[in-house]
């Protein structure tokens, strides 16, 4: 990579070795085989970028599992966790402490309609986990629907509401889970022709999916509002608006998860912003301090807050909005609002990401479809564009997912670190990627999806 990018300090191969080794010795990772893993050692980041201590430096096209928003060590996130370490470093969530009360208000004023009371977690899962317990207490009723394209965390309640595979290891059948076909026209459940009869057809669905498992049984829908691991799926136009009205008809709690849609990724503060649509609540995590430290947290409406009014709410976590959390999460939300970093991801997308990729498209035999907004992108790779099946089988592993791998080692070689799940690959950059960067960043998926390309028919 060419482009400028901060520099890392001299490379250091025996430490990096070092760090290596007591990894694979001592470090269980998440969702892998423990010895066909091979972690790289990383010795710092700032901005876009990341670097190993050979001296390899990486532009990163992940964001850390969609992550780090506002790029790598932003100077006013990392003083403002130190200025909190020296002064309050931890308490318990039943105090009232400045920083909590300060994120909780800068979240309840970024968050759409009446969504004004906040609940910290840790991550998303748990802001899922808790969701559904507000929706069943609430309600009265036990029933959760969730979309089978979809991915919502990897506890107990949240792993069995998610849909894509990374369930099936894990799923216990949990009673009262139902899973529906959202809408994703590409790959249509509905046999659709375009966009306008898929949400006609998914809406027609969700409501029979309704009538037959019983409205008074339901208590919660939980909807990715973008569908993020799942494929960058953009609802289409109505849809959310109609899964709001079978809600209401029915009393029933709509949840939308924004835990990767959320804080800015899609060129606005919430993806829900993009429809003009308001939940019953929201999900959030990742983002909302571009992970420095672990938050999540649930946005609570009025109405769901009123059954906690003089009842108490049987959940909580020690962790719960601790300080240095909600320290960053300040102070990342008052950097993005100073220096219009959620006005700078949706520009980036429309100008550069957007128009780049199509042209990608057009040239690779391998891309099936562009999808996205704002730093929120996906290329749908195929082995035929006609028949648009994907380029490796469902839940691909060893050498059946060899064109993936090609594809990811052809982007790592070249220094970029690629965001890789299935049959896609998302562009999942900071939002404060420059253009300079994203060009570049480009440039390096277009050579590299020529080792895709070779796998097609
Ligand atoms: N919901 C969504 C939409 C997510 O993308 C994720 C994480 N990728 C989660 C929930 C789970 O979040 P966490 O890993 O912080 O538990």
């Amino acid at each position: 990579m060419t482009t400028a990018s901060p520099s890392p300090a001299a490379p250091d191969p025996q430490r990096g070795a070092a760090v290596k080794a007591a990894d694979r010795a001592h470090v269980f990772h998440s969702w892998s085989a423990q010895e066909l893993i091979d972690p790289l050692a990383v010795a710092g980041a700032e901005g876009s970028w990341f670097w190993d201590y050979d001296g390899n430096r990486y532009l990163d096209f992940a964001s850390q599992l969609v992550n780090t928003n506002i790029g790598h060590q932003h100077p006013k996130v990392v003083a403002a966790i130190q200025e909190q370490a020296g002064r309050l470093a931890t308490l318990a969530p039943g105090f009232a402490v400045d920083v909590r009360s300060e994120a909780a208000r800068l979240i309840a004023e970024l968050t759409p309609g009446d969504l004004d009371k906040v609940f910290f977690t840790n991550g998303g899962a748990e802001a899922v986990e808790n969701a559904v317990r507000m929706a069943r207490l609430h309600t009265g009723r036990h029933k959760v629907l969730s979309a089978y394209r979809s991915y919502h965390g990897a506890t107990a309640a949240a792993i069995n509401l998610t849909g894509d595979p990374r369930r099936w290891p894990s799923d216990t059948g949990a009673a009262g889970v139902v899973h529906f076909w959202g809408p994703c026209a590409y790959r249509s459940a509905f046999h659709a022709a375009d966009e306008a009869q898929e949400c006609e057809r998914a809406l027609a669905h969700l409501a029979d999916v309704i009538a037959f498992e019983g409205p008074q049984t339901i208590a919660a829908i939980v909807l990715e509002t973008v569908v993020g691991t799942a494929g960058v799926l953009i609802p289409p136009a109505g849809y959310l608006a109609g899964v709001r009205e079978l809600c209401d008809r029915y009393g029933i709690v709509f949840v939308l998860d924004e835990v990767m849609a959320g804080f800015g990724r899609t060129g606005r503060w919430f993806a829900a912003d993009h429809w003009g649509v308001v939940p019953d609540l929201l999900t959030f995590a990742k983002g909302v301090n571009s992970g420095y430290v672990p938050l999540g947290g649930v946005a609570i409406s009025e109405k769901i807050a009123a059954t906690f009014a003089t009842r108490a709410y049987p959940g909580g976590l020690t962790y719960s909005g601790h300080p240095l959390a909600c320290a960053a999460a300040v102070a990342t939300i008052t950097a993005m609002r100073e220096e219009r970093i959620v006005e700078h991801a949706a520009e980036i997308g429309e100008r550069v990401l957007g128009p780049g990729l199509r042209e990608i498209a057009e040239r690779h035999p391998c891309v099936g479809e562009v999808r996205g907004l704002g730093v929120f992108w996906a290329l749908d790779l195929v082995k035929d564009k006609e028949t648009r099946e994907p380029l490796v089988p469902y839940n691909a592993a060893g050498a059946d997912n060899a064109p993936m791998a090609d594809f990811a080692a052809a982007c790592k070689r070249r220094g970029l670190w690629p965001f890789v799940n299935m049959n896609r690959t998302h562009v999942v950059p900071p939002c404060t990627i420059t253009e300079a960067e994203a060009k570049e960043g480009l440039a390096v998926l277009d050579e590299a999806l020529s080792a895709a390309d070779a796998h097609c028919r």
